[in-house]
């Protein structure tokens, strides 16, 4: 889980304060479990007396535990180490592509506990009724605390209403996707497009001590091709929240038709149905399983090598217009790409080296998604929990 700064606007009333104090307690004993009292003292200033009056109040409410810890020859009582409850309260996450949509529950370090698939409808209020139901049975009967619900969706989402103004993959156009989701459960929502979580996902998840994710560019291939930009530590939205749709950047003036009307976009050569039809095209049989294609490379069939080939190169020129624009430390991808590295990252390098100069390329390291096939779920719950765990905005918690 990534390192987490509070931030204050304004003067903090006393619940706030108090609210805040606890908050920064816990994430303590998320970040380092086994943290004793004393260390959490030193770490923020508080007094040991006032962090025993909180760790008490979080053990109340049951969301941390004193370690057990083995009797030592040594006089006096062994130091006490604190946990996180992991169990002790919920997320739950929805995913809505357009093949279906996945619903989980998950604890608070982001184990699943359960978990429902729902079938895709060309209807959007349909698809969408059926995923409500699903959400409904999920949290029904959930006896632990639930902190919120978040939810990713393809395409350009309003902010403020989770509105979905624009889904080219889906094909939808102003379509109420939160109101219909959330109609009667009284649960916070939390939302944003698949590519902005996935990104999120990378970042909240990462081992501890692993390389820095503060500039990275996360590329999903899955449904359709988009990016998440994480810069300075943050997802980064633009004027509209509309940022990051490098997949409808052009590669080919006059290339293929686009779903978003224009022509040659980056998606129609890179993402998941592009390696389909490139497979198709170098006579493989029409199917849109991205990585049956790739599972069929791996096997040694000649057309998904071509296919899988032409995906890598066409991904390779994609990238070449996010680093050179963009700068990232690094970029990680999904699906078919994650699950055939051996075979992509050869065909990306290969133009990345040939194309731009090396002062570009120093130092930027590209890897694939251990979120390979749902990496937007992941953030969904990444971003429920951030809001609890990290959300301090505006002298309010979120
Ligand atoms: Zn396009």
């Amino acid at each position: 889980m990534r390192p987490v700064t509070f931030t204050t606007k304004g003067a903090l009333g006393k619940a706030s304060l108090r609210e805040a104090n606890e908050r920064l307690v816990l994430t303590h004993i998320v970040l380092q479990p086994g943290i004793s009292r004393l260390a959490i003292a030193k770490s923020t200033g508080l007094s040991p007396s006032a962090i025993t009056g909180i760790v008490e109040r979080l053990k109340t409410a049951g969301l941390v535990a004193d370690e057990k810890t083995e009797p030592t020859a040594m006089a006096g009582r062994p130091p006490s180490n604190l946990r996180l409850v992991e169990g002790s309260r919920n997320v739950v996450a929805v995913e809505i592509t357009p093949f279906d949509a996945t619903l989980v529950l998950a604890d608070l370090v982001g184990n699943i506990v359960d978990r429902r698939e729902v079938a895709a409808d060309k209807d959007p209020e349909t698809f969408l009724d059926r995923a409500h139901r699903a959400l409904v049975d999920l949290i029904s009967g959930i006896q632990t605390p639930i902190l919120g619900v978040g939810v990713s969706i393809q395409g350009i989402l309003d902010p403020a209403t989770g509105q979905v103004i624009a889904a080219t993959n889906l094909n939808w156009r102003n379509v109420e996707a939160i109101r219909i989701l959330r109609q009667g459960i009284d649960l916070p929502f939390y939302w944003d497009n698949n590519a902005n979580l996935s990104a999120l996902a990378e970042q909240w998840f990462a081992a501890p001590g692993s390389a820095s994710l503060d500039n990275f560019v996360f590329v999903t291939l899955r449904g359709g091709l988009g990016t998440g930009l994480i810069f300075g530590g943050h997802l980064v939205q633009g004027a509209t929240a509309r940022a990051g749709e490098f997949g409808h950047t052009v590669l080919y003036p006059d290339g293929r038709k686009c779903l978003c009307g224009n022509h040659g976009c980056w998606e129609e050569y890179a993402s998941d149905k592009a390696l389909c039809r490139l497979y198709h095209e170098q006579g493989g049989e029409a199917i849109c399983d991205s990585r049956e294609v790739i599972r069929r490379a791996k096997a040694g069939d000649a057309a998904a090598l071509k296919a899988t080939a032409e995906a890598g190169r066409n991904l390779g020129l994609g990238l070449m217009n996010v680093i050179t624009g963009l700068n990232p430390a690094a970029i990680c991808l999904d699906d078919f790409a994650a699950c055939g590295w051996e075979l992509i990252e050869p065909a990306i390098w290969d133009v990345l080296k040939s194309r731009v100069p090396d002062y570009w390329l120093a130092g930027v390291r590209i890897f694939p998604s251990e979120h390979a096939v749902h990496a937007s779920l992941s953030g969904a719950v990444a971003l429920a929990l951030s809001k609890y765990f990290t959300s301090f905005h505006h002298g309010q918690m979120a």
